[in-house]
């Protein structure tokens, strides 16, 4: 893995986490993306070097309601890079690991993602993505 490319936070209410998160941080977010196949809705906040992903549900069977409705709102995944998620995810089943989808996905943000079950790291819900490559 190369380096923790965001952190994923669940909220309510994207608008108003939007305005929260553009007080806290001194910068207004640069996007915002809906992804349809996960019900969720996205926006992106840089901190100098550092990405955060907001997330809110787009209906009530997305895993982000599920996680809202359980833990409340909070940080939801810590999100590493990884140059190539194939052969990532195929190293940490190798490992033991339990990868929620084997077969990467579309993510936000033009990525290819993949999610590790947060029982097998310390409750923490990983996920790998790899940048989409033109070609
Ligand atoms: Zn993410």
């Amino acid at each position: 893995m190369e380096k923790i490319e965001h952190i994923g936070i669940a909220v309510k209410n994207l608008e108003a986490s939007n305005q929260l998160f553009a007080q806290l941080l001194g910068v207004s977010h640069y996007k915002m993306e809906e992804v349809a196949t996960e019900g969720v809705k996205t926006s992106f906040f840089m901190s100098g070097p550092n990405k955060i992903e907001l997330l809110e549900a787009t209906n009530p069977d997305s895993p982000i309601a599920k996680f809202l409705e359980k833990k409340g709102e909070g940080i939801h995944h810590v999100a590493f890079a990884v140059d190539d998620i194939v052969s990532e995810i195929a190293r940490l089943k190798q490992e033991g690991f339990q990868i929620l989808n084997e077969t990467p996905k579309k993510g936000a943000d033009n990525k290819l993602v993949a999610f590790l079950h947060p029982k097998g790291t310390n409750g923490v819900l990983v996920e790998l993505c790899q940048e989409i490559k033109e070609g």
